[in-house]
């Protein structure tokens, strides 16, 4: 009798729920196992095509990855796995005529090769919009419906969102919103670090149990420390609930350096309505309705140092991560990482808040993409010395 590769309990070949991968045919006891074992063949598919098919994987590669950059352990895997490679004087060199195969990559213990090691571990990954008129998101204007239905809900009773200071506009305000006009103020990205955490010890304090957190990765990192670490803030509040909301991020920049690059080109920051950071520029919309689009790279010299070391693009450690790239414009990508997430945010799709559908293949190697350039910054030592 068959097994089901999922949870091992043992299925009738006559059961209707049957796979075929790689030409053989896989049985399980219910639609839920076989929709796990699709999502998980899909996704080694996907993988497979993110790393293989595309570029042809040479030693010349894991020398210019890891060996010329210095990362390399000198631990010889390479060269255990591969009759052309030794290693000599203190780095392995090729020896031989290299077919390309890949295999010494994939077994260096300092390359990035998986999925999970470039975006971390999701259940699912959708694109969707808001279904709230209303609402001016970044993106799909997600994160802002989620919180509302939480708080219709009663699921929440605050949630610590980043406003817009009103005496400096554009400056970022990390506050503890616990009504809808709060949250929806709250809609849209401000490019520069929020000191949210703030806002989230204040919302203990105040004896909030139930928070909705909005933060980029490093402020995520920050409240999973919090939880996690024996010396962890949050183990001396054990009632407070946290659901982290963690947003994609590439990079923030100063306030005074966004202010200064704008008005030297005459743009006042009380005029501008919305910023956006996209394929290599940024875009300001004007109040007047008019566009400006300025090169990336006019504001490198503002750009926050820690990001220059930050690997995490898609909010890691997150229980749902909400990000703009892979999606069609309007449209917000979403992995649910945590069951809890997961939950919610289906619940609020079938409550009619957001509208959803699972990402294409396509969509998601974009998102893969841009998380490995930014893993990679990790190890272009050379290239953080220029910059
Ligand atoms: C600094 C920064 C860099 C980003 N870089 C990328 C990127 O490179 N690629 C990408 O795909 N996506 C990036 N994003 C995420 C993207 O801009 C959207 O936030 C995301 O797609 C969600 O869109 P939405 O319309 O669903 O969210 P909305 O409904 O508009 O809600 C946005 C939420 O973000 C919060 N927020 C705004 N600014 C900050 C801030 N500075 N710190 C903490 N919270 C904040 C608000 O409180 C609000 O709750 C970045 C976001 C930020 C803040
Ligand atoms: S393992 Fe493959 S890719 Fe690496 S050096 Fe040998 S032949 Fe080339
Ligand atoms: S497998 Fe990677 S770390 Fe190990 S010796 Fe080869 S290049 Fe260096
Ligand atoms: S790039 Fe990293 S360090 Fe910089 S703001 Fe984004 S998450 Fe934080």
């Amino acid at each position: 009798m068959p097994l089901d590769p999922i949870c091992k309990k043992i299925v009738s070949d006559s059961t209707e729920y049957v796979s075929d991968y790689g030409g053989k045919c896989y049985y399980f006891c219910s639609p839920e196992c076989k929709q796990k074992f699709d999502v998980l063949e899909k996704s080694v598919i996907r993988l497979k095509r993110n790393l293989g098919d595309k570029e042809k994987i040479s030693f010349g590669k894991l020398k210019r990855d890891i060996i010329k950059p210095g990362i390399c352990t000198l631990c010889g895997a390479c060269a255990a796995s591969c009759e052309y490679i030794t290693i000599e004087d203190g780095a392995p060199k090729l020896v031989g005529p290299c077919k390309a195969c890949g295999v010494c990559y994939n077994q260096c213990p300092r390359t990035i090769t998986t999925e999970e090691g470039l975006i971390g571990n999701f259940r699912y990954a959708y694109a969707a919009k808001s279904a709230i008129p209303e609402l001016k998101g970044q993106d799909g204007g997600i994160v802002t419906s989620l919180l509302l239905y939480a708080l219709d809900e009663g699921l929440i009773d605050c949630a610590v969102v980043t406003t817009r200071s009103k005496e400096e506009p554009w400056k970022p305000m990390p506050i503890v919103a616990t009504t809808r006009e709060e949250i929806l103020e709250s809609g849209g990205s401000i490019y520069s670090h929020s000191m949210t955490l703030e806002a989230l010890m204040s919302a203990i304090k105040q004896g909030m149990h139930s928070i909705a957190f909005v933060g980029t990765s490093c402020n995520i990192d920050a409240v999973t420390k919090m939880q996690k670490s024996s010396y962890g803030f949050l183990h001396l509040f054990m009632r407070a609930k946290v659901l982290k909301l963690g947003l994609f991020c590439m990079d923030t920049f100063s306030y005074e350096g966004i202010k200064a690059v704008l008005e030297s080109y005459g743009i006042l920051l009380e005029n501008v309505e919305a910023m956006k950071i996209r394929k290599g520029k940024f875009e300001v919309s004007l109040k007047n309705g008019e566009d400006r689009v300025f090169e990336l790279s006019e504001f490198d010299e503002y750009r926050s140092s820690s990001c220059k070391f930050c690997t995490d693009l898609a909010s890691e450690n997150a229980d749902i991560s909400f990000g703009g790239v892979g999606s069609p414009n309007g449209w917000t990508t979403v992995f649910t990482r945590s069951a809890i997430g997961y939950e919610i945010f289906n619940e609020a799709v079938d409550s009619g808040y957001i509208e959803a559908r699972h990402l294409t293949d396509e969509e998601l190697e974009k998102v893969l993409n841009l998380a490995k350039m930014k893993k990679v910054q990790m190890y272009a030592l050379h290239m953080r010395e220029k910059a």
